[in-house]
């Protein structure tokens, strides 16, 4: 067997992790743990999987839920696109495979939301296939052992890690003549890149692979993956409205596309102006009484930008109300917020409101 291979899957057996709660050959749990651990750490996703299982424990389950519970779910987890591609891909296999997952390459991979990575994953983890993975910590892997230069992201680089890694696991099964272990394979890869070779501080004094590691021979291991260069982050500016009115806040549903697609979220304006004319508008007159309160501002980083959000806080009385409320906006009660799919800048501002009694 491939050394590489071989030696990985040794190291599994003993330092993998063996306790994490997806840890299984069923595609929906797989699957579903897949997603939620792209872009989100393992520490934060343990809970949510747990809690998001307990509702959904299967795929039929899932499909059969209303799309604003599921957000409810996956609120705070942030790229809120997942949920909704799992969703949809929920239904898709219920209505078009009776509710089984799907088991062949191009049919998984058609799904939304579930890439050439997370299908190999899929694959190899419950089917056993020689499919292999290639998501973030691979990536650095690789980049790292074989020293592959250039930006992971661009075509050319991307075609030879998948290259790298097919080659990798063909010279495994070719020179040991039997299977390789896939789903122990693919869980060291997983386990390998985050507890070992690791983003900033990779351990290679503790590494079993390091004597034919080019990073390590080179002194490499900062330079390798290659960074991409870096953008500045532009910085947007909202205005977010807390209207509460008899215990209840005033919330907008997004649309489906776009930042936090499908969620519940505040009312925004450019500009504080434009919010007081918005209220004028209402037939709200802004007396001391129900005065706006400049909350603190804050920015909260989005992946391509920062958004600078100043929360505006307004009590009505209970004589007042809306004159004409927007379609997309609708009154909850504040004592239920946490149940409701909010992202976290706004719940951070909820619950503000609610304990602090600004
Ligand atoms: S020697 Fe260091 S850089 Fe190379 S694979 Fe091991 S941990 Fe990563």
């Amino acid at each position: 067997m491939s050394s590489f291979v071989h030696i990985l899957c040794r190291w599994q057996r003993v330092h993998g992790r063996h306790d994490l709660p997806w840890k299984s050959n069923d595609p929906y749990r797989v699957w579903l743990s897949e997603i939620m651990l792209q872009q989100t750490q393992v520490a934060t996703v343990i809970e949510y999987y747990k809690r998001f299982l307990e509702r959904f424990p299967s795929i039929n389950d899932l499909a059969q839920a209303e799309q604003s519970e599921v957000m409810s779910y996956w609120a705070g987890l942030g790229y809120y696109a997942r949920a909704r591609n799992l969703h949809r891909c929920a239904q898709i296999v219920a209505e078009q495979y009776d509710g089984i997952f799907p088991r062949q390459f191009d049919e998984i991979v058609a799904l939304p939301g579930i890439g050439r990575s997370t299908a190999h994953a899929i694959m190899a983890f419950c089917y056993g296939t020689h499919t292999p993975i290639m998501d973030g910590n691979v990536k650095r892997v690789f980049t790292r052992y074989y020293g592959i230069k250039g930006v992971t992201s661009t075509a050319a680089v991307d075609k030879q890690l998948w290259s790298q890694a097919e080659q990798t696991l063909g010279e495994a099964i070719s020179e040991s003549q039997t299977a390789v272990d896939m789903t122990c394979y693919t869980q060291a890869l997983m386990d390998f890149g985050s507890l070992v070779c690791t983003r900033s501080k990779p351990l290679c004094d503790d590494c079993p692979i390091a004597d034919s590691c080019y990073a390590k021979k080179h002194n490499l291991q900062k330079e390798l993956p290659t960074p991409k260069a870096k953008k500045s982050t532009p910085t947007r500016h909202t205005v977010m409205l807390l209207l509460v009115h008899n215990e209840k806040i005033l919330l907008e549903q997004r649309p489906q596309q776009g930042i936090w697609g499908g969620l519940l979220s505040l009312p925004e304006f450019s500009d504080t102006e434009t919010l007081v004319h918005y209220l004028q508008n209402q037939g709200l007159v802004i007396s001391s009484e129900n005065e706006l309160v400049k909350m603190a501002a804050f920015e909260h980083i989005f992946s391509h930008f920062k958004l600078h959000i100043q929360p505006i806080l307004v009590k009505l009385n209970e004589h007042q109300q809306l004159q004409e409320k927007h379609l997309a906006h609708a009154y909850y009660p504040l004592e239920n917020w946490q149940n409701l799919p909010i992202p976290k800048p706004v719940s951070l501002l909820l619950d503000t409101v609610t304990t602090a009694q600004v």
